[in-house]
């Protein structure tokens, strides 16, 4: 096992943690079929702490493992297509796509072939080997749930123009922490796999391929420029890349631009597929943790009653698929048998957590303890009519969320003790985790405070579409602390404050 060869975990390259080794099953798109649900739900109860984590690449992460992994156990996952079959590629980050590629109603065209295809090629060519662990891709097939604004060094990102399917190619560029940019490049579908391979190869050419920090993406793209980097993809490929800002300008791609939605969380719950008579389910997972009976049980819905296959998202939760109308009352009932939900409306459902300090030396608080007694006090205390984004961090690496979070809860210590520092809202660019609210919130004062937070913003907001975040970005830090102030009777007065322009 080439453990310690890299910072990022993977089924060969596993790393120590506060709770044991930690070891990351890598599974493209996501999608996992029933036999390799039974498989992960042994491996876990034998080697490991009896549960999965689902991450925000829609990995698996399996915790608590005393000891490394023996050569068979490794042996059966490759056999069970839960691991590469060429080992040196095994730490590439996981490849994104929607989770409902293929089922979305609005989908401009299925993504788990190209999914399929780049992992095929990753592992049939071992050069690749040299690329950063965090070398990231993703392909957003243009549908109603949408990846494209999740962090990733490549997105390729559908689009229909004059009834054509293409991808506009986005890239990683600039400051740290910004989702991928479109670059005014189209492409067709067949143009995807030689385009992605080329921009690989580019910046394997301009790394130290044995260093053991590799520059990332986005910081090669940085001291090229943009434009270099693409020239040299262009040489490299036996066609030209096609740019449309020409075309756009004159008003031929009228429909190209379309923004994707700023609910996150919009797949939870009961939802038709594109296929007439089939649903699928999204079941919140309680920060993306599923015990080994939950994934035997889910692995048996999904084989009695859909296409025997489930789907990791990147939100940490997952997608029952194809399941008939007649049977869909059934699956609920069993859903709920199970301990798990399907509501977005439950606070859990857009609750994070990383690790924290029962898993890693580097968390200030016991995040996922605090994020799970959060969600206890205010499920009797309030009821969401959509899903507000808390985050838990332990520490400013964001493990578990890349992108900002309506709320994010930041975990500091001084010394002396621990508490949290609360963020909101977008912020600027230099504003990692949005504006920040308060400082040294300890634990004990913050339920309370959570609570008159979402609150307020029910009372306040314009209407349920508007997210706690849209609505936070909307008034000054000192308007939003007087609104949050636990002197402020918000269920007597109403706050007359208006809104900044
Ligand atoms: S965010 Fe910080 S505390 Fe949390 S798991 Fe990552 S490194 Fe550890």
């Amino acid at each position: 096992m080439l453990s310690g060869l890299t910072p990022c975990p993977g089924l060969f390259y596993t790393t120590p943690a506060q709770d044991g080794t930690l070891s990351r099953l890598r599974i493209p798109g996501g999608i996992l079929d029933s036999q390799q649900c039974r498989a992960i739900a042994d491996i876990v109860d034998q080697y490991g702490g009896g549960y999965v984590d689902v991450t925000n690449r829609a990995n698996i992460q399996i915790r608590e493992i005393d000891g490394k992994l023996s050569t068979a156990v490794l042996k059966y996952l490759q056999d069970m297509g839960l691991g590469s079959r060429n080992t040196a590629v095994d730490h590439i980050r996981n490849i994104m796509t929607s989770p409902t590629a293929g089922i979305d109603p609005q989908e401009v065209i299925d993504t788990r072939p190209f999914v399929q295809s780049w992992n095929d090629y990753i592992e049939a060519h071992p050069a690749l080997s040299g690329l950063s662990a965090k070398f990231s891709v993703c392909f957003d097939g243009g549908g109603i749930v949408r990846v494209s604004d999740r962090l990733n060094d490549i997105a390729f990102v559908a689009v229909l123009v004059d009834g054509k399917v293409y991808f506009r190619l986005h890239l990683s560029v600039g400051v740290k922490g910004k989702p991928p940019v479109a670059t005014g490049i189209l492409l067709s579908p067949e143009q995807c796999l030689p385009v992605l391979a080329a921009l690989a190869n580019v910046y394997l050419n301009h790394i130290d391929t044995n260093s053991r920090r590799k520059a990332r993406l986005r910081e090669v793209v940085n001291d090229l420029g943009c434009e270099s980097y693409l020239q040299e993809v262009d040489k490299s490929l036996p066609f030209a890349l096609f740019t449309t800002e020409d075309q756009v300008m004159e008003g031929q791609f009228s429909n190209l631009f379309v923004e994707s939605s700023d609910n996150q969380y919009q797949h939870i719950g009961i939802h038709p597929q594109r296929q007439k008579g089939l649903f699928y389910i999204g079941v919140v997972l309680p920060l993306g943790r599923l015990e080994s009976r939950q994934i035997m049980g889910l692995a048996d819905l999904a084989q009695r009653y859909g296409s025997g296959t489930l789907r990791l998202t990147p939100w940490q939760n997952l997608l029952l698929t194809d399941i008939p109308q007649t049977r869909l009352a059934d699956v609920q009932k069993e859903i709920t048998f199970l301990g798990l939900d399907y509501s977005a409306n439950n606070i859990k459902s857009g609750l994070v957590a990383c690790s924290g300090s029962r898993g890693c030396a580097a968390a200030a608080t016991d995040t996922k303890g605090h994020a799970l007694a959060l969600a206890k006090y205010l499920e009797t205390r309030l009821t969401l009519d959509c899903p507000v984004n808390i985050h838990f961090s332990g520490c400013e690496k964001s493990c578990a969320q890349h992108s900002k979070s309506d709320i994010t809860l930041l975990g500091v210590s001084n010394g002396k003790r621990s508490s949290y520092h609360i963020y909101i809202g977008n912020g600027d660019s230099n504003q990692k985790f949005g504006r920040e609210l308060y400082q040294y919130v300890s634990f004990d004062e913050l339920p309370a405070l959570v609570e008159q937070m979402l609150k307020v913003y029910q009372i306040k907001r314009i209407n349920v579409n508007e997210s706690f975040g849209e609505f936070a970005n909307q008034y000054a830090l000192a308007q939003l602390k007087q609104f949050f102030s636990p002197n402020t009777a918000f269920h007597q007065e109403r706050i007359t404050a208006s809104p900044l322009a």
